[in-house]
């Protein structure tokens, strides 16, 4: 069944809905979980009403998540980068493939002693995610086994790394990808994600990894946990359909595709019908408009929801 998208009867022609999905169903979301690359900002650029939305979302009294398969930064990285912006944010609304790939480790209970180790190939904010969480962490294999081998972005990928990493899991480690996108959206560009870096590791190796970022479910349920709300108070708005649009929608998520990243709209035709978008909007500023409200002018404070 292709996905069937139709314009919104209302007055606002500035998103696409899909067919059953009705006008008054995006008045029960309370929860918005944002992606980040190619929702918020692009490269270095903000996209365009990315700050005056979430301005708008917090006005409104719509909890806001930020969630993004990067790997690279902490999620305290992440508040300082939003800040950057000029968006406000909390480290405890911030959820990266990184600090999810921690929680795992928690969840599995093996961080007690004696710490367990694991050989990273990503970057900074991964490693420093895991070692807060209590793992030993190391470059290169030595004297100890290895336990796990964690894989996302590295901008210094090398093939020596690729050989250290195949020898671990050949040695009886666990691979555990933190995301598996292919590509990374920059400023009139894409360059290749953690997907990409993954792919070599477990082709290498022959195995499968375990994947912790989108689209796995488990993150959209870990927010609603926290965010005391059901699957459909909460609306997942990303850019990507194999990732931001598939976590959504196996957890029961509402979910919005912007046209400003990596997926194009006419991708959406391609899908059936229970994999794709609810909503498609041209970009963040339109978010209010889905939610059943405009955006107010910038001299013009919202009023609390
Ligand atoms: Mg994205």
């Amino acid at each position: 069944m292709r996905s069937m998208l139709c314009a919104p009867a209302g007055p606002s022609a500035s998103y696409r809905r899909a067919s059953g999905v009705m006008s008054t169903d995006a008045a029960r979301i309370k929860v918005v979980i944002l992606d980040l690359d190619g929702v918020i900002y692009r490269g270095k650029t903000a996209l365009p009403g990315a700050r005056e939305t979430t301005e708008w979302l917090g006005a409104h009294g719509y909890q806001t998540y930020y969630f993004t398969n990067n790997s690279t930064r902490t999620r305290e990285s992440y508040v300082e980068l939003l800040a950057g912006f000029g968006i406000e944010a909390d480290a405890e609304h911030v959820v990266t493939s990184a600090s999810l790939t921690a929680r795992y480790f928690a969840d599995l209970g093996v961080l007690g002693r004696p710490r367990r180790t694991a050989l990273v190939v990503g970057e900074g904010g991964l490693v420093d995610e895991l070692r807060r969480a209590g793992l030993r962490i190391v470059r290169r294999r030595g004297q100890r086994p290895i336990d796990f081998v964690v894989v996302g972005m590295d901008r210094r990928f090398t093939y020596h790394k690729l050989h250290e990493a195949q020898q671990a899991v050949l040695a009886g480690a666990e691979l555990i990808a933190t995301n598996c996108d292919a590509t990374y959206p920059v400023e009139g560009n894409v360059i290749p994600g953690g997907g990409s870096i993954v792919a070599a590791v477990a082709t290498a190796c022959e195995r499968k990894p375990v994947l912790i970022g989108k689209p796995s479910p488990r993150a959209g349920e870990l927010i609603l946990h926290h965010a005391g709300a059901a699957a459909d108070e909460a609306l997942m708005v990303g850019d990507r359909l194999e990732t931001d649009i598939q976590m959504a929608r196996r957890a029961g998520i509402w979910a919005c595709l912007v046209l400003t990243g990596i997926s194009r709209e006419s991708e959406v035709q391609e899908l059936p019908e229970e994999l794709g978008p609810h909503w498609v909007i041209p970009g963040i500023d339109h978010l209010p408009g889905l939610l059943g409200r405009s955006l107010p002018p910038a001299s013009e404070k919202a009023q609390p929801r």
